[in-house]
């Protein structure tokens, strides 16, 4: 039966084989790993990961996809396939708490830094994420001092993010208007910088970028609802130029920044 794709929910499929074999090789599965599928769609990337890995959970918003996916892999024993929006769900309900597993996904344009960033900020986070994300979010993801944004801070404290492959829009079907890349983003064990609340850094990081064409001294100010005096005070003191912009700072200086604005 055709099924007709919908664009709101970022159904754009993948049918090139050799891009999907770069995901399964940047997953490193081995034979025991639990892997944690969003958006299985029609199972082209489930299919080889049920034959690389120890388990697998899917998780599929459309129900349309649900029941394919339900006959496809009737016989398969090692994947559950779960019916719902994974923005919403308590992640513990499907993994137990002390089990480790691995994020690999052809991801949804439309909420992938989301999907991402609510795998980052749980408590049970995964130790790896292999995902197929928009080019221009993948790039954001590596940036540097100079171009880093909200999500680049956001990804680089919890992890070492990699392209490990950019990808045409011919490889989908719908054809995005957009190239995707593979990413492929290694859990740090433990912060590389100094927090003393996770919560006060990124209020910290969202109120230094609330006005990202200004100066800090100002974005600070305006986003933290301080004086521009003080916010020059604080940045001063962790040797910040307050003249520079929330784009040039690296995570190093916005941990330095938070720790001396908490204490
Ligand atoms: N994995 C398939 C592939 O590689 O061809 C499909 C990938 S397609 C880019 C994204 C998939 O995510 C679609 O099947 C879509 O229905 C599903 N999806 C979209 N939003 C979702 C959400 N919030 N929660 C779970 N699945 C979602």
């Amino acid at each position: 039966m055709r099924i007709p794709s919908k664009k709101s929910l970022g159904q754009h499929f993948l049918f090139d084989t050799k891009i999907r074999d770069s995901i399964i090789k940047a997953a490193q599965l081995k034979s025991h790993d639990l892997v944690l599928e969003v958006g299985p769609g029609k199972g082209f990337l489930t299919k080889e990961l049920i034959k690389n890995c120890g388990e697998v959970i899917a998780v599929e918003i459309d129900d349309r996809l649900v029941e394919v996916l339900q006959q496809l892999y009737s016989t398969s024993t090692n994947l559950k396939i779960v019916s719902g929006d994974v923005r919403y769900m308590d992640l513990n309900d499907l993994i137990s708490e002390d089990t480790k597993y691995k994020v690999v996904a052809n991801l949804p344009y439309y909420a992938a830094s989301r999907i991402i960033r609510q795998f980052l900020e749980i408590e049970h986070k995964p130790s790896s994420l292999t995902v197929m994300v928009q080019l221009e979010v993948a790039n954001q993801m590596i940036a540097s001092p100079g171009q880093m944004g909200m999500l680049s801070v956001a990804i680089q404290l919890y992890g070492n993010p990699k392209i490990v492959k950019k990808v045409s829009p011919s490889s989908f079907k719908p054809k995005p208007k957009v190239s995707s890349a593979v990413v492929n983003i290694q859990i740090y064990q433990k912060f590389e910088v100094e927090i003393l609340s996770e919560k006060h850094f990124f209020e910290v990081v969202r109120g230094g970028f609330s006005a990202p064409r200004k100066q800090l001294r100002n974005s600070l100010s305006k986003g933290l609802n301080i004086t521009p005096q003080n916010a020059e005070k604080y940045l001063e003191k962790c040797e910040i130029d307050p003249s520079r912009r929330p784009q040039t700072l690296s995570l190093k200086e916005w941990s330095k920044l938070h720790v001396n604005l908490m204490s």
